[in-house]
């Protein structure tokens, strides 16, 4: 199975990926955990330029593609082979919400490259399932800056957050059997329960 995690930065989707490892592993599910952009050595250093380097939005469009081409076939593909489950920390949603929603790349240009990098009809690959952890701005912004120091799309201004998440929430909304929105903004106790309902209904 091919499981991804997604929401707007501050959205706490850090601390529940490291929950959602740990009950797999208290399962004895195999599993690869890994992230985008990131997951290859190739990957990895695009990350790094795409978090630290200006640059225009279809190259910053191209680059995660890019990585995700070589994610897929280095690792995510692999693993799906192998009987094993992959637990990815963004996917193509993120792209959908990020490059689009929050930059404006016209739907036409991401639907292209997502046919082009995860195929199409019954041969698109795709998470099985995507959670996307959703917050009200406020709380997403506070989250932010009471952390860590802040990479290039963190330090957005808000309604570029405030698109991000519509965006999000409208990918959810029309792919309601794979996309489940989780509201983020309850105690860690009750997000945890509601997750432990889902993963074992696939499990
Ligand atoms: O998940 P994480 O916060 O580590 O992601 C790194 C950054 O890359 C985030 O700030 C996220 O907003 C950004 N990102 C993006 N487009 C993607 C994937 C991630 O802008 N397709």
């Amino acid at each position: 199975r091919f499981l991804s995690v997604e929401g707007i930065d501050g959205a706490g989707k850090s601390t529940q990926l490291a929950w959602i490892a740990q009950w797999l592993s208290q399962k004895g599910v195999a599993f690869v955990q890994t992230r985008e952009p990131g997951g290859t050595s190739l990957g990895e250093k695009l990350r790094e330029l795409l978090l630290t380097e200006p640059m225009h939005l279809e190259t910053e469009t191209l680059l995660m593609f890019a990585g995700r081409r070589e994610h897929l076939a280095q690792v995510i593909l692999p693993a799906l082979e192998r009987g094993e489950w992959v637990l990815c920390d963004r996917f193509s949603d993120a792209s959908y919400a990020y490059q689009g929603g929050g930059r404006g790349l016209p739907r036409e240009k991401f639907l292209a490259l997502e046919e082009w990098v995860q195929g199409s009809g019954l041969h698109k690959i795709q998470p099985d399932l995507t959670l996307i952890f959703d917050v009200p701005l406020s709380v997403s912004q506070e989250r932010m800056s009471a952390g860590r120091a802040l990479d290039r799309f963190e330090r957005e201004a808000a309604d570029f957050h405030a698109r991000v998440r519509a965006a999000y929430l409208e990918r959810a909304a029309s792919e309601p059997e794979r996309i489940r929105v989780i509201d983020a903004n309850r105690t860690l106790e009750q997000i945890q329960a509601e997750l432990a309902e889902i993963l074992s209904a696939i499990l």
